[in-house]
């Protein structure tokens, strides 16, 4: 008898396996054709500088409405489209998108902003990246230092003498490279030194620390003082992702971050909301903190 359900058991884990790869081989057959049939849009999340409160850079984020499923969150597709290989067409697809929008809002209302784009490790060790990136800025008029790149650590510490490569022709160009989701990585802090990064984002689970109700916060706030004082002493722009609460932007303004971006302030914003905001006037956060934007 003890038998019989453990073979059931393996049978029911087996049959939910399966049912998790059949949907996502489905899901991967479906995005292929997701950029066609117009079910991928950016959203656009500010990002605040703390000193001044103006929205000093904006966040590119991919959105994929399934015809069926609804919204599918990135960190089940942006997977699929790795694995599939195409995130390197949608990624480049989203690369001119961006700098079009940017350089919209740079022409049409001022914003003197720099827009960000996440770019998956798959997409940068294209040799080609580099020369999509120069097309985008082509294609859409935007001044080069206006374009920064998110990478992940993981992106920057294979290859090192590919990436170099790559880093420095961005630089040249004049594109900024910032490191997304700083310290969740497993590696050394070398490549800081040694890559013309100019930008650091606090991973959000540090921030999210700060907040923990029960758990005390001291190793957070060990851990974000020791960031903040890497990044002062490599001359590195830093950025708290994740903001929430008051009590958080309280914190990481004391720690000397010097940008934050988070539900806090605004959300990931449909393109037109962004504009309506520039359209009028000013998109920065009062200096006392609390207005919201939405
Ligand atoms: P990420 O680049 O670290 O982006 C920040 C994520 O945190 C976004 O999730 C954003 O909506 C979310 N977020 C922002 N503020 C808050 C907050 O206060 N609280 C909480 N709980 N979350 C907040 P999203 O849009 O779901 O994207 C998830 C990840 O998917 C991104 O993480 C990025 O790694 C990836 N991704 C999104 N768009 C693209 C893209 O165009 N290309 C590539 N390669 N990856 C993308
Ligand atoms: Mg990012
Ligand atoms: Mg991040
Ligand atoms: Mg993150």
């Amino acid at each position: 008898q003890i038998k019989r359900t453990g073979r059931n058991g393996v049978r029911r884990f087996d049959a939910a396996l399966d049912a998790e790869l059949e949907r996502t081989v489905l899901l991967s057959r479906e995005f292929q054709s997701a950029l066609a049939r117009e079910q991928l849009r950016l959203v656009y999340q500010p990002i605040y500088h703390l000193d001044t409160g103006e929205m000093s850079k904006v966040e590119t984020l991919l959105r994929w409405t399934h015809p069926e499923h609804g919204d599918i969150s990135p960190g089940t597709f942006i997977p699929i489209a790795e694995s599939s290989g195409q995130i390197v067409p949608v990624g480049r697809w989203v690369l001119e998108q961006a700098c079009m929008q940017a350089r919209s809002w740079r022409e049409h209302y001022g914003w003197a902003g720099t827009i960000t784009v996440n770019v998956s490790p798959i997409q940068f060790a294209q040799p080609r990246f580099v020369e999509e990136v120069r097309q985008a800025l082509l294609l859409s008029g935007l001044p080069a230092h206006k374009l920064e790149l998110e990478l992940t650590e993981n992106a920057v510490i294979q290859s090192p003498a590919l990436v170099q490569a790559a880093l420095c022709s961005l630089q040249r160009m004049g594109v900024q490279i910032t490191i997304d989701d700083f310290g969740t990585g497993y590696s050394s802090l070398a490549y800081l030194r040694d890559l013309p990064i100019g930008c650091i984002k606090i991973d959000r689970s540090f921030i999210e620390d700060l907040a923990a109700p029960r758990r005390a916060p001291q190793y957070a706030v060990a851990l974000i003082t020791a960031i903040v004082s890497i990044a002062r002493t490599l001359d590195l722009q830093v950025v708290a992702e994740g903001i929430e609460t008051q009590a958080q932007l309280e914190a990481v303004r004391g720690f000397g971050c010097d940008f934050a971006q988070g539900y806090h302030f605004a959300r990931p914003l449909e393109a037109a909301v962004l504009t309506e905001l520039l359209d009028h006037g000013q998109p920065s956060v009062q200096p006392h903190w609390q207005k919201r934007l939405n």
